[in-house]
């Protein structure tokens, strides 16, 4: 799997720009996690919500001109555009070292990779910012037929991470 050490990213309409310098102990195996609650979907407007956790020591803020937070749940925030509306990212306060990155707006050069002849990606670093292979949350919500096949490899945890991961004879 190829890791990146460098990637960029930020809102649509650029208020938001952040840039993340992995640290060489990154936490590649827990850093990726989609999350299907109703208040992740409600808010990144997609079904499955692609985060990805970044130390606090890990990530410049290029600009925070349009950046906004919401207060979702006790200690937890939601970061987000307050110009274009962009999803940022979601922060636990009581844990307060780290913020679980919104993965698609991550610049595509680092998601997608450059292109071919025929407009087909190359591929460039999507498996280690967002692999399927990681942390699945909120399975309760799963929308049968729609996203029960997308989130069947990795670890599946029917709630949040607090509750453990679903057993085997769960899955
Ligand atoms: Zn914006
Ligand atoms: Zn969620």
């Amino acid at each position: 799997m190829q890791k990146p050490e460098t990637i960029t990213g930020g809102c649509n309409c650029e208020g938001v720009r952040y840039r993340v310098d992995f640290s060489p102990n990154h936490d590649w195996e827990r850093g990726p996690l989609t999350c299907q609650c109703t208040q992740c979907r409600k808010m990144c407007g997609g079904l499955i919500y692609n985060l990805h956790i970044i130390q606090n020591s890990e990530i410049t803020w290029l600009s925070k001109a349009t950046y906004a937070e919401y207060n979702s749940s006790a200690q937890n925030f939601r970061a987000f555009c307050k110009n274009c509306g962009s999803s940022i990212g979601w922060m636990d306060r009581s844990v307060g070292k780290e913020i679980e990155l919104a993965v698609g707006t991550i610049d595509e050069e680092f998601l997608v990779g450059d292109r071919d002849r025929e407009d087909k990606p190359l591929g460039a670093y999507g498996v280690a910012l967002a692999n399927p292979k990681s942390h699945h949350y909120y399975i309760r919500n799963e929308i049968q037929g729609v996203t029960d096949t997308v989130s069947r490899q990795g670890t599946r945890f029917w709630r949040a991470s607090k509750e453990g991961a679903m057993k085997e004879n769960e899955l």
